[in-house]
């Protein structure tokens, strides 16, 4: 049983000693305090259903028994930094990384989270094409470090820091954007920056397959061909921000951008690669690579040992459990099950996504689109009451996420719905 401290002492603790900014799900704070698979517990021992994963980070379950292994076993062994000696847990990663990637991916560079993934991809885009322009996405979350958060583009995740270099296009927006779920006419906007607002040639594009925070848009079709094609005709590399819809997520693929028909330059990845742990990575083409071998690019914990090990075990997991066909069989059957929710419930505008990256998005006037930014609020104060945990993003945070440990089953799919339905149903 848990004997740590009580929920109203973290509290107190956190808005003394951490950040002003930060903030929690849920009226009164939840404490977590163990893990199994696809459930978490409170300091009470009582059980929650967790179908946000800690943000589509944890791919195997929480502290999936293998996983758990490999860093306990590598952590008794050898902690250290990566740079400076030779280390058989990092090389092992790389390898079994790259055998993941389409086409020449081959080069892995390892960081400790997801900002430091894009910041570099940012840089080596640049170094490459020799151009400081980058072209992202309204809506699109990259990162909190000044690169990143350039790119960025939705002003709760942005301060007043200096915008720089990165060109915001409309996005392939297919439940509000204009152009509906016509991909290729809203890759036109990219091509209008290019000619119009820099001098012919750019440095790249940078996008999520499915946006995460931006509340689960998936890409229109036929966008990403076409944007890429512009994209490398002005002299730019493409880059795919994988933190959220890499691991077998998506279900139907290994990588969010493989069901687009689309090969990135660059690649990068964090959250689901590590189940927890901090590790992010960069994967490019030896080509490309050589841009970073005129001076030397240091990561002192990139890669380390333990996370290494960890990543390794990861991969293994997915393979062993066969992950992507679970993620695949109930996120298809989730999917129809909320689908058919919608039928019943005016309030679900919109249900989307792909594998277990699903969004619900709520909305108080189905013409008019109006966010149901109050009611989201409470349902999800009430699914936590019996004993689901969900999660809430997108620009006008209306909008459920779903991206449960990948471990999820068809059970824990009936289960969610039937809460989410109860709790409509008593509004
Ligand atoms: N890219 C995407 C798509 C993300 O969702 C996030 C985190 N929410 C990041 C990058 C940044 O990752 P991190 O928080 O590990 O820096």
């Amino acid at each position: 049983p848990y004997t740590g401290p009580s929920s109203a002492e973290i509290l107190k603790k956190r808005k003394e000693y951490l950040s002003p900014s930060l903030f929690h799900f849920y009226n009164n704070p939840l404490n977590l305090v163990d893990g199994k698979m696809q459930y978490l517990y409170d300091e009470n021992g009582r059980r929650y259903l967790d179908s946000f994963g800690g943000i589509a980070t944890v791919c195997c379950g929480h502290c999936q028994p293998d996983v758990v292994e490999a860093i306990v076993n590598q952590t008794k062994r050898l902690q250290h930094s990566t740079v400076l000696y030779l280390n058989n847990a990092i090389a092992d990663f790389a390898e079994a990384l790259a055998s993941k990637m389409p086409g020449d991916l081959k080069v892995v560079y390892f960081t400790n989270s997801g900002t430091e993934a894009n910041e570099l991809a940012l840089m080596i885009a640049r170094l490459y094409s020799g151009c400081h322009d980058i072209i992202s996405l309204r809506n699109g979350y990259h990162g909190n470090a000044a690169g990143t958060m350039g790119a960025t583009a939705q002003s709760n995740y942005k301060f007043n820091v200096v915008q720089t270099g990165v060109h915001h296009a409309l996005n392939p927006d297919q439940y509000r954007g204009v152009f509906g779920s016509d991909g290729v006419k809203y890759a036109k906007d990219v091509q209008d920056i290019i000619d119009y607002g820099t001098s012919g040639h750019v440095g790249g594009f940078i996008a999520e397959a499915i946006q995460g925070v931006g509340g689960i848009m998936e890409l229109a079709p036929g966008y990403l061909p076409a944007v890429y094609d512009s994209i490398r005709k002005a002299g730019g590399l493409c880059i795919a921000d994988e933190v959220q819809s890499g691991f077998a997520r998506t279900g139907s693929h290994f990588w969010g951008f493989e069901a687009h028909g689309v090969v990135p330059d660059i690649v990068t990845m964090a959250k689901g690669i590590g189940n927890g742990i901090p590790i992010g990575a960069v994967v490019t083409t030896p080509e490309v690579a050589k841009v970073l071998t005129y001076r030397n690019y240091l990561n002192t914990f990139g890669g380390n040992p333990v996370c290494s090990a960890g990543g390794l075990a990861v991969l293994r997991v997915i393979e062993k459990e066969k992950l992507q066909q679970n993620a695949f069989v109930v996120g298809s059957y989730l999917k129809e099950r909320l689908t058919a929710l919608k039928e019943k419930h005016e309030i679900i505008g919109d249900v989307r996504g792909r594998g277990l990256m699903l969004g619900v998005e709520l909305v108080t006037d189905r013409q008019l689109k109006t966010p149901a930014k109050a009611e989201i609020l409470h349902i999800m104060d009430q699914m936590r009451e019996l004993g689901v945990l969900i999660g809430k993003g997108g620009f006008y945070g209306n909008v459920f996420r779903v991206t449960p440990p990948l471990c999820f089953t068809k059970e824990d799919a009936d289960f969610l719905v039937d809460v989410m339905d109860y709790t409509m149903s008593k509004m």
